[in-house]
């Protein structure tokens, strides 16, 4: 049985290359967040500090805020996207679906009351 790819994802000592543990986190903003690792080969014990941060998006979120500004991933195509969100209708709201129909409905309107 294959490890979960969550548990594959990690840090290598810059040393020794062996795996490194987590060991504390500080969030610095939205989209930078610092990362205190440790090697876990006994013979090193190298600790140090990693920066992880946003640098592009790859898919949109679906609660974007307006202060968080990540570039766009280049494989997004922007004049698309535009497009088709400008030809959506907004969905129906609970009260417009036929009875019985609205607890269908996994997502409804969450995130934004429109007009
Ligand atoms: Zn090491």
């Amino acid at each position: 049985m294959s490890r979960p790819r969550a548990a594959r994802l990690g840090v290598r000592c810059p040393h020794c290359d062996a795996r490194c543990v987590g060991q504390r986190d500080r969030r610095i903003s939205r989209v930078l967040t610092e990362v205190d690792y440790l090697c876990t080969n006994p013979d090193c014990n190298h600790r140090f500090v990693v920066s992880v941060e946003a640098v592009r998006t790859i898919g949109l979120s679906s609660t974007p805020r307006s202060d968080v500004h990540i570039p766009l991933s280049t494989h997004i195509r922007r004049g698309a996207i535009a497009a088709q969100i400008s030809a959506l209708p907004p969905a129906r709201g609970a009260d417009e679906w036929p009875a019985g129909q609205a607890a269908s409905d996994p997502t409804g309107d969450l995130f934004e009351a429109t007009g």
